[in-house]
């Protein structure tokens, strides 16, 4: 049986450098189609008060979108968004950008793919079901550690599971990545999106999935994770440094695949809304016995940053609210092959996944 590899779409434009988002200007004024097509700002409403939004290039009939990064981004919230601009614009927008963290940029790449496919979000949850090229769109991170800024995929909450669109399309057009916007973070969160990355490494580093590509990758994101979490390095290098950890962390898991704690960590996003970098977290402090170094690294990392990890969110649940978390995790049958190879049906029973959960 012949391998069939992956074509794999890559970004194919970036911008790195503190400051750089004074450029965004220059780079959009040769995408704008004509003074009736505007571009769409989406942008975390963190920054609705902040100087950064004089600092946004609008021109002609431009817009600009706050949106609440307080719940992962949901199908229903794309269809109103798309709707909303839809209506408002005779024209299709010369492209959107998303300015935020992993929500806004996730939200941003979903609402450029349904622009220009029709219907609602939650039919192109899945693999490779998008078949028209999303409107231009550019993304611009926050805030660093998903790596949602090289992905194919958008996660989103539908109303049956939370499934990410998948496609060759998702991809963005353009990444601006300035480490300056990433100042102002606070340091839990700071803490728990980093981790997210850290989490990303470790997990493809040690799947079953490995290959040349993705180590090169994650051992890269893995070396700059240390040294902005375990070492004591000026700022302005650490907000450099995690931003290239995020980076190489998502074409890392590009080409593999994440694991236990992600799997794990959707279950608990899925039932209890829980942010998937604290509950990665939560998460993965008790996979010691699957990831025993990587464990024993992040414990060190917490204790470093005196970090406050939720405690006891599974602890009113019901059998039955674990029965919904158990098959959201056991369903991404990816991710479990990937961190436990093809037998893993027999080594994560859903009683060995309920007593983890229970831990949590
Ligand atoms: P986020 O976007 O949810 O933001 C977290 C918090 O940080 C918010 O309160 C936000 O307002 C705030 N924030 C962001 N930038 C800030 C700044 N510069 N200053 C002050 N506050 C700031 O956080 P996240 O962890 O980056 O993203 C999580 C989301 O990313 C989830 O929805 C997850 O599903 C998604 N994700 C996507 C991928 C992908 O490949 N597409 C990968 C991993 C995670
Ligand atoms: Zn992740």
């Amino acid at each position: 049986q012949k391998t069939v590899y992956r074509n794999f779409p890559m970004v194919p434009r970036v911008v790195f450098g503190q400051g750089s988002f004074s450029q965004l200007g220059e780079i959009l004024l040769p995408k704008r189609k004509n003074a009736d097509a505007p571009f769409i700002f989406l942008i975390d409403d963190y920054f609705e008060t902040r100087d950064l939004v004089a600092q946004i290039p609008l021109m002609f009939n431009d817009k600009i979108i706050f949106v609440s990064a307080d719940e992962e981004p949901k199908t229903a919230q794309v269809d109103a968004l798309v709707k909303m601009i839809k209506e408002e614009y005779d024209e299709q927008p010369s492209g959107i950008i998303g300015i935020g963290g992993g929500t806004l940029l996730d939200l941003a790449k979903a609402v450029a793919i349904l622009l220009s496919n029709k219907g609602l979000a939650e039919k192109y949850q899945g693999w490779d079901l998008v078949h028209k090229p999303a409107l231009y769109h550019v993304g611009i991170p926050t805030i660093s550690g998903t790596g949602a800024e090289v992905s194919r995929t958008t996660v989103l909450l539908g109303p049956e599971k939370k499934l990410g669109i998948n496609s060759d399309y998702t991809t963005y057009d353009q990444v601006l990545l300035d480490p300056d916007l990433t100042k102002t973070v606070p340091k839990e969160q700071w803490f728990y999106t980093g981790m997210d990355c850290y989490i990303h490494c470790i997990e493809s580093l040690t799947g079953t999935y490995l290959n040349a590509f993705s180590q090169s990758y994650g051992e890269k994101a893995l070396e700059l994770c240390k040294d902005v979490f375990l070492e004591d390095i000026p700022d302005e290098e650490s907000r450099d440094k995690l931003m290239m950890a995020s980076w190489h962390g998502g074409m890392s898991i590009a080409y593999s695949q994440v694991g236990i704690a992600h799997a794990m960590s959707y279950g608990l996003s899925y039932l209890l809304g829980i942010k998937h970098g604290v509950g990665n977290c939560m998460v993965f402090q008790h996979l010691e016995e699957f990831y025993p170094e990587g464990v024993a690294l992040f414990k060190k990392m917490v204790e470093k940053h005196a970090i406050n990890i939720p405690k006891d969110v599974c602890a009113n649940l019901t059998q039955t609210d674990f029965d919904v978390m158990i098959n959201v995790a056991l369903g991404l049958d990816a991710l479990w092959e990937n961190a436990l190879g093809k037998e893993w049906k027999s080594i994560m029973t859903p009683e060995r996944l309920q007593a983890l959960y229970q831990k949590m």
